[in-house]
């Protein structure tokens, strides 16, 4: 509410402190670009969130951008571009990561960046696929193509938040479809979501790209629970 009303009154504010911005600065101003809590997975492999998908599914790089706290910077963030159609954050994050996971030769290591993708009644409700801004941005800052329609959500799972581990894993079961298995054949995929937690969604997508015969999956997202 107070969110929307500062947006009126001051369209150039930034997303994270709700103070206003100059005008080089992208939706986010520079204090809290440079105090964005990173994970630096792309330094370290991030072991923890690799260790979420051993013995499940072989994920070549896993990467996260920024750490998830609740009640955080990342939390805010993070909500606006889901629910109040903040886009330009997802882009914003995207072409930053992009920009340092090219620095540290990641770009020539995928071929193609594929967004986890929402059921179609969900697209039509929200408007947009918030992973599709994360991919979107992320694409232009490594310079790697992305598709927002190669691979489907078939079934509209309900809302997992209150599920425990194990029916959450069950719940995503086989929900992901591909759309042109040729196109993926032999290609090293980067899939991106906005956040992990449990990282079944992410399984369940991966899972359905090594039976189409994908070469390497890797994952990135905004920001992953540690
Ligand atoms: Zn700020």
């Amino acid at each position: 509410m107070l969110k929307d009303f500062v947006s009126i009154i001051f369209p150039e504010y930034c997303r994270a402190c709700l103070g206003p911005l100059e005008r080089n600065e992208p939706y986010i101003c520079t204090t809290c670009r440079f105090s964005l809590p990173r994970t630096n997975s792309h330094l370290t492999e991030m072991t923890a969130l690799t260790h979420r998908f051993w013995g499940r599914v072989p994920i070549w790089h896993s990467l996260a951008y920024l750490k998830f706290t609740k009640g955080g910077t990342v939390q805010q963030l993070l909500h606006q571009l889901k629910y109040n159609d903040q886009r330009e954050i997802g882009e914003t994050l995207g072409q930053w990561y992009g920009f340092e996971l090219t620095e540290h030769g990641f770009a020539e290591k995928f071929d193609l960046i594929l967004p986890v993708p929402l059921h179609a009644s969900k697209l039509r409700k929200r408007g947009y696929n918030q992973s599709d801004c994360f991919a979107k941005g992320l694409s232009e800052g490594m310079r790697v193509a992305w598709s927002p329609d190669v691979l489907r959500r078939t079934v509209a799972t309900p809302t997992q938040t209150k599920k425990k581990r194990l029916e959450r894993w069950q719940n995503v079961d086989a929900v992901f479809e591909v759309t042109n298995e040729d196109f993926l054949r032999g290609k090293r995929i980067l899939l991106v979501d906005d956040v992990v937690t449990t990282g079944a969604t992410l399984e369940a997508c991966a899972q359905e790209l090594y039976r189409v015969a994908c070469a390497a999956v890797s994952i990135a997202t905004i920001a992953a629970t540690t």
